[in-house]
């Protein structure tokens, strides 16, 4: 089986996981609070079938529909292909769900691309990570995944003091597996997907070998325990909250409690060369790849309904409102533009895998930004007509309607209700409990900000020749 549909997803969560809300072990696929959201994750299945010529393509091996984010890449047609795939699945819900299966469908398929860097290593286990690339093909498997220490002090290093007993550590090994304790953050999609998959984020030190680790296990393994946060979906019309109504991607904190992870799942175990290794090969160039492009559509949404917004209030042509719209777009034609660069420098790694230009990193440093201004100005723009928005349900009402036709219709001859989809799906963009979360999401879901600063600088100083100043000076006869 490859290429699921919305009904085959749903059937395979429907299993021992184990999952905290509400102070209670819940089941999934019974939950009530959960049952818009996971509706909505199934749909994403329904979507890719309904967009094949875009999501699909033919898979080698089996000669049936797979995934295209599930491609190793290894042209320019195979990049191509992928963008086509990434830009239809973001359009699905407009960016809101910023950890679809091709987020980390591409994680691993630029790993498996990569062999160069387990050679470093042990051959055997890029043969497990391939095999389980395999697994995820056939079975068009949800992965989430958790590569955050789950460091509490942090006036101490993140691998020491209390930190040490927090996170994810092998304590015990067996001659067929493995045993980890501990926990890492943070698990978008956890509840709602199939397989857990740890791997490498931040480089860890000599010395710290037992927190080497990758590997990936069924979200319904022994021991596997996924605390929720509050659950933001709604339980309300499409119409009324078409974000929260479908598009919450529960994340859980994740506690590893003697779960057992056998041999053929074990990516890195100890190797600190190829553990630090993983992220820069893989990420920047490839992953951003992906959440670029989810990014892009999402500021097309937004810069859209800014100007649906602006249009309703008759004031589209006010200098303030122009330059707040333009700003929109700007970031827009940037990230297109990063976009465009990075795949027009593709390249061939050496290992056979051809990845956008490792630049296209720095959409990861101000993105976070710009989505956070986003939201600022859809609040600036909106004010309070982001809450002058009656349910829609209100409108059946011949007396309500005829009074919210003459009072609150939109400008230039737009209609009560077109207004008031306008403003309630802005206000559930931004401002409802669904929208703060992914505003939370923007600013850190690749790492802080402040993280990837100081990365830009030192990539700069290893990247580039400098000394202009001094060049300068010395040609100016000031030296
Ligand atoms: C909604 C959401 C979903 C997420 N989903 C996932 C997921 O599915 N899987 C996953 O693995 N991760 C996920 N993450 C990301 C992850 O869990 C962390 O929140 C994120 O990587 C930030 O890591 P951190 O706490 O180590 O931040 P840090 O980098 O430690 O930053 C925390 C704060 O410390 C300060 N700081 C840090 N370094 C510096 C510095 N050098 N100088 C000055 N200040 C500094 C900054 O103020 C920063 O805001 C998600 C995060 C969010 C919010």
């Amino acid at each position: 089986m490859t290429a699921r549909t919305s009904k085959q997803y749903l059937a395979g969560l429907s299993d021992e996981r184990e999952v905290w809300l509400n102070g209670r072990r819940v089941k999934v696929t019974e939950e009530p609070a959960l049952q818009g959201s996971l509706r909505g994750m199934a749909g994403y299945y329904d979507w890719q079938h309904r967009h094949a010529e875009d999501c699909l393509v033919t898979d080698a091996v089996s000669g049936q529909p797979m995934s295209a984010s599930l491609i190793i890449p290894r042209s320019r047609e195979d990049l191509t292909a992928r963008h086509r795939c990434y830009e239809r699945l973001a359009r699905y819900s407009y960016g809101m769900l910023g950890r679809t299966p091709d987020y980390c469908n591409t994680t691993l398929s630029g790993q498996a691309g990569r062999p160069d860097i387990w050679a470093k290593g042990e051959m055997r286990h890029h043969d497990n990570l391939k095999r389980f690339h395999r697994e995820v093909i056939e079975g068009d498997l949800s992965l989430t995944h958790t590569i955050i220490h789950a460091a509490i002090d942090r006036s101490i290093p993140e691998l020491a003091g209390m930190n040490a007993d927090l996170t994810l550590r092998v304590t015990e090994r067996r001659s067929d597996r493995i045993v980890v304790s501990g926990a890492k953050l943070l698990a978008t999609l956890g509840p709602f997907a199939d397989e857990i998959f740890v791997y490498p984020a931040a480089p860890i030190q000599k010395g710290e070998e037992k927190y080497a680790l990758a590997f990936a296990v069924p979200v319904k393994t022994k021991g596997v325990i996924q605390v929720c946060r509050d659950h933001y979906g709604v339980d309300a019309a499409v119409r009324d909250r078409p974000f929260s109504s479908r598009f919450d991607e529960q994340d859980s904190f994740v506690i590893f409690d003697n779960v057992e992870v056998p041999n053929e799942r074990v990516f890195v175990d100890g190797n600190i060369e190829v553990y630090n290794a993983i992220a820069p090969a893989v990420f920047p160039g490839n992953v951003l790849q992906q959440t670029a492009i989810r990014a892009a559509v999402k500021l097309e949404f937004a810069y859209d309904l800014c100007v649906q917004m602006a249009r309703a209030q008759n004031n589209e042509k006010r200098p303030d409102v122009v330059m707040m719209l333009g700003e929109i777009y700007g970031y827009l034609q940037m990230t297109r533009m990063a976009i465009h660069s990075a795949e027009t420098r593709a390249f061939d790694t050496g290992s056979g895998a051809f990845f956008p230009h490792p630049d296209l990193a720095i959409v990861k440093t101000f993105m976070p930004m710009w989505m956070l201004r986003v939201n600022d100005i859809i609040d600036t723009l909106g004010a309070h007509n982001l809450l002058v928005t009656p349910t829609l349900d209100t409108f059946d009402d011949a007396r309500m309607r005829a009074l919210l036709d003459r009072y609150m219709p939109g400008a230039n001859g737009m209609s009560a209700q077109e207004r008031t989809r306008i403003f309630r799906a802005a206000w559930d963009f931004s401002g409802s409990a669904l929208g703060s979360r992914v505003e939370l999401y923007e600013r850190y879901y690749l790492g802080s900000r402040q993280r990837a600063l100081a990365g830009d600088h030192f990539t700069a100083q290893a990247a580039e020749k400098w000394g202009q100043v001094h060049s300068f000076l010395k040609d100016s006869g000031a030296l």
